[in-house]
């Protein structure tokens, strides 16, 4: 449902100057006076984002809270403020809103987040937060999805695969690296990674028309990966397109800079895994040749 309701919610909305860009990216960017404004926001549901049971309502929290922040960290933009929303479940309420407060206190603090405001609701569904993040927007210029063009190099963060061991519960939403790749000036776009490295690459294509051709031999697989892949069915390579919540940033770099590109930010890796390229679609290329690839991971014959 999700892409055919966006395209049509695009349409659908009114269009004021005000918001220089809205529906389509990881955040709206808002005029403003001085520096723009970047907007996002994001919900978790128990049950489909986290297992209530099993990582208890502090990390909810502190999850709420990264998912917004590594979507401002896409745009290079610098947080300010976020603003909360509980719906909480009837019989534990109080509890509950006590400790996922604490989990978004937390991760604010770490990264100098104010909370601005918020709501609270007491029904009798299962619980379901939501998070605006707003930011501030570098005056050069955020990183857009739709700056890619052929040639430039497929960048990712980290290493893929495998979050559902822990990792879409605990991780670094990658400001401090948007912070230092910003000022060398070779970030043509970039997203975060949070429905998985084949979709995100996909979604920069469409925006930038254009294709991408990603070297299977060189994605950056987690050691989770590795781990999922002994018992799921799918091997540590599909894990790490397909997984989704990597929360890493997947960016185009433009090749006549990449010589200017760390191989590493306070000990993050950054790996070149492909090339933008003018055939639009998805393509994986390795010992065997070039093949379509699929955004969910699946790959032939591996
Ligand atoms: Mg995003």
């Amino acid at each position: 449902m999700e892409h055919g309701f966006i395209a049509w919610a695009k349409q659908r909305a009114m269009r004021l100057p005000k918001i220089k860009l809205g529906i389509g990216d990881d955040c709206a960017l808002m005029a403003s006076d001085g520096s723009d404004w970047v907007v996002t926001t994001d919900s978790l549901c128990e049950g489909t984002h986290f297992i209530l049971q099993e990582c208890g309502p502090l990390a909810v929290g502190r999850k709420l809270v990264g998912v917004n922040l590594s979507d401002l960290a896409s745009m290079a933009a610098e947080p300010a403020a976020v603003f909360l929303s509980l719906c909480l479940p009837r019989t534990h309420a109080d509890r509950l809103g006590a400790e996922i407060y604490e989990g978004v206190c937390q991760a604010c603090q770490e990264h100098n987040v104010a909370i601005g405001g918020g709501d609270t609701n007491v029904w009798d569904g299962p619980l379901v937060v939501h998070l605006t993040a707003i930011g501030t927007a570098r005056a050069q210029g955020s990183w857009l999805r739709s700056g890619a063009r052929p040639g430039d190099k497929i960048v990712v963060s980290g290493h893929l695969g495998g979050s559902l061991l822990g990792k879409h519960l605990d991780f670094e939403p990658r400001l401090k690296l948007a912070r230092a790749l910003y000022p060398l000036g070779i970030v043509q776009a970039a997203t975060d990674i949070s429905d998985g490295l084949g979709v995100d690459l996909l979604n920069i294509t469409v925006a930038s028309r254009c294709g991408a051709e990603v070297d299977l031999d060189l994605i950056p697989i987690s050691n989770a990966a590795i781990e999922a892949a002994q018992t799921s069915g799918q091997s540590p390579l599909e894990h790490a397109i397909g997984d989704g919540e990597d929360f890493e940033l997947l960016m185009a770099v433009d090749p006549a800079k990449i010589s200017e590109l760390p191989s590493e930010v306070d000990g993050v890796p950054l790996t070149v895994i492909g090339t933008f390229v003018s055939r639009t679609g998805l393509w994986s290329r390795n010992k065997r040749g070039v093949m379509q690839l699929q955004p969910r991971g699946y790959v032939h014959g591996i």
